[in-house]
Parts: C-alpha cells; structure tokens; sequence
C-alpha cells in the first residue's frame, strides 16, 4: 500500500526508466501513468481497473490490450505481483511493497493483507528442514470475509 513505500513516486518512477532505457526498452507515457496509479492505490487493481483509474484520474487514454501488455513487461522486471482472487482474474500491486500476504474473499473478491511473524518463521524452519534455501512465498488464504459469511 502506497502509505507502506519507502521511496516517493519520483525517485521510483525514474529508476524505472533508467532500468527501462538500460534493458533498450521505451518508455512511455502510458507506462508511466500505470504505475503512478499502481503505487497511489490502496486496493488490489485488475488490468480493466487500472484502464478505468488511469483515465479517470489522469484523463490519459489507455488500450485494455496496452495495459495487459504493460503487466506482463512489468511481472517481466518484477515490478509487480500478481493475486488470483480465484475469479481468473489478475490483480496487480507493486513489488515494493513490504511483504505481506493476502486473505481473499471468494463471494465478494475482498482483499485483505496481512503480516504475521509467526508464519513467516514456520516456513523459514519448513525451508531449513528440507535443506531448502528460502527465496519467496506467496501465500493466499481464501474464505469468507465478515461481510458474507
Ligand atoms: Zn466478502
Ligand atoms: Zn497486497
């Protein structure tokens, strides 16, 4: 969540075209207004979602079929991760944000985040006790939320 990020927009946003012009990738635009709406939003957005934001807060028109192809340049670089709210339907939110994992509602697509250091070392121990070197997890719990139980 935006309020979580240890860098401000400017200084993300011009690493990224640094990175971006470094690999001999353009950059855009389009680009550029993504991940502004990506690092101001508090929710989980879908690629028809950040469509939707990217003109309705910025008035800069974007192709659906841009915004898929953005996402997947930017999974490419690890800029971003995706969140299967079980709908097959990707939701997106930057890398940078501290790492946290995610309670999904499966009647209403509610997302919830959530940190606890106890699991986090209960898989470190999984991961030693299999000689396993610990690079990443996602975890997703899906259920009920409050709401529609
Ligand atoms: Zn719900
Ligand atoms: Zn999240």
């Amino acid at each position: 969540m935006a309020s979580e990020y240890s860098i401000d927009f400017d200084t993300f946003l011009s690493s990224f075209k640094e990175k971006v012009s470094k690999l001999g990738f353009k950059n855009s635009i389009q680009k550029d207004y993504i991940l502004k709406v990506l690092y101001y939003t508090d929710e989980h957005l879908s690629a028809e979602q950040i469509t939707a934001e990217v003109k309705n807060e910025y008035n800069i028109e974007v192709g659906i079929a841009t915004v898929y192809r953005t996402m997947s340049f930017f999974e490419e670089l690890d800029i971003i991760e995706s969140l299967d709210v079980g709908d097959g339907v990707k939701r997106y939110e930057l890398s940078l944000a501290l790492h946290h994992d995610h309670l999904v509602c499966i009647s209403c697509g509610k997302v919830i985040e959530f940190t606890d250091d106890i699991i986090e070392e209960q898989q470190q121990k999984v991961a030693d006790n299999h000689n396993f070197d610990l690079k990443d997890h996602v975890m997703t719990i899906y259920g009920l939320c409050e709401n529609c139980q």
